[in-house]
């Protein structure tokens, strides 16, 4: 008999079916079913759950669940909803997600590098004035956050000649990049760095990082990109120095509250970048296949994949 796999979330229905019809073709074994279509009587014999921005209550309703799989990367809400609970976390690992990650911090990097929003002020002032070039081996790019997304962002700026520096929780040992780690050590990295890229989960301990005390260690003209969560910079913070040009350019992928608020002061501040939260989607197809990987290999050896450590919170 099939075992039973709830998919469950919040997402608007079509999406919501489009993961099912995926899920389904790929794991033929399991009775893949959305939490709603689940019967009562058959909570108790889910031991995975396959999730994606679920409702915890209808999670804990589930008083078998060993663990949930995450079709996210970034798991900070599920980690606050199970603080406490035996269930584990399982969230997205997926080399397609580093490589749109890694692509997304390479534009925008060059887009603080090559001036671009300067001179799309300029053209419509019209006015032909040049700006310094300094070559990529004179700039420093920095990573708060050197995991999944941060080391894969950190060689693709290698590859194009950048200084790159990257703080962690851990040493890292990785070629070209130099490793900062503890308070005293991001205060060293950010008084060298031109470019800061923000790539670190939303934690207790990381829930504004960067206030206007960490941010005034930066470089005078730095500029700031923010592709985790926007919990982790302090915007009024931010918005002091970008006012008083010690901070020359923020791209903003992330905030607070999503969609920003139309009275947002950042969408028309004249040193803000607003996106969407466009940097890297979860690719449905790549990201289905691991999610269905992991759960082939807990049926076949019992064993749940690598999973979140709560006391860390990511
Ligand atoms: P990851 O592999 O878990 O890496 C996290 C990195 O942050 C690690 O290097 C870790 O250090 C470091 N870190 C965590 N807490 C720290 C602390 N208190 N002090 C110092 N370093 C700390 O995560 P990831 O896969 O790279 O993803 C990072 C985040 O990107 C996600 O959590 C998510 O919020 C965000 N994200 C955003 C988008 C988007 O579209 N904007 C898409 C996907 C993900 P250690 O290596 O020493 O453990």
């Amino acid at each position: 008999m099939k075992s039973i796999v709830p998919f469950i979330s919040s997402l608007p229905k079509a999406d919501i079916d489009q993961w099912l019809k995926v899920l389904k073709k790929k794991l033929p074994k399991e009775k893949i079913v959305k939490f709603s279509n689940l019967k009562k009587t058959d909570y108790h014999k889910v031991d995975v759950a396959i999730v994606a921005n679920p409702n915890p209550t209808e999670v804990k309703k589930l008083e078998n669940l060993k663990w949930i799989q995450s079709v996210w990367v970034g798991v900070e809400k599920l980690v606050e909803s199970f603080r406490g609970e035996k269930v584990k976390i399982v969230r997205l690992i997926d080399p397609e997600m580093n490589r749109t990650m890694s692509e997304a911090v390479l534009s925008w990097v060059l887009y603080l590098h090559r001036d671009m929003y300067f001179y799309r002020v300029q053209q419509n002032k019209k006015t032909w004035k040049e700006t310094d070039y300094v070559k990529p081996s004179n700039k420093v790019v920095s990573f708060i956050g050197l995991g999944e997304l941060g080391s894969a962002s950190a060689a693709k700026l290698i590859q194009n000649g950048f200084n790159v520096c990257g703080w962690s929780r851990g040493k890292k040992n990785i070629r070209k990049v130099k490793s900062f780690t503890g308070e005293l050590g991001l205060k060293k990295m950010l008084k060298q760095t031109d470019i800061l890229v923000c790539l670190i989960p939303l934690t207790q301990k990381t829930k504004y990082l960067l206030d206007y005390k960490t941010l005034s260690y930066l470089k005078k003209g730095a500029s700031i990109i923010n592709f985790a969560r926007g919990a982790i910079i302090n915007e009024k913070d931010l918005i002091k120095h970008l006012n008083s040009e010690k901070i020359k350019h923020a791209v903003l992928d992330v905030f607070e509250k999503e969609p920003l608020p139309k009275t947002s002061t950042l969408w028309k501040h004249k040193n803000v970048t607003v996106l969407p939260h466009i940097s890297a989607h979860t690719d449905m197809d790549t990201s289905s296949s691991i999610v269905c990987k992991n759960i082939k290999m807990y049926r076949l050896k019992n064993r749940i994949p690598k999973s979140v450590d709560m006391i860390r919170g990511y």
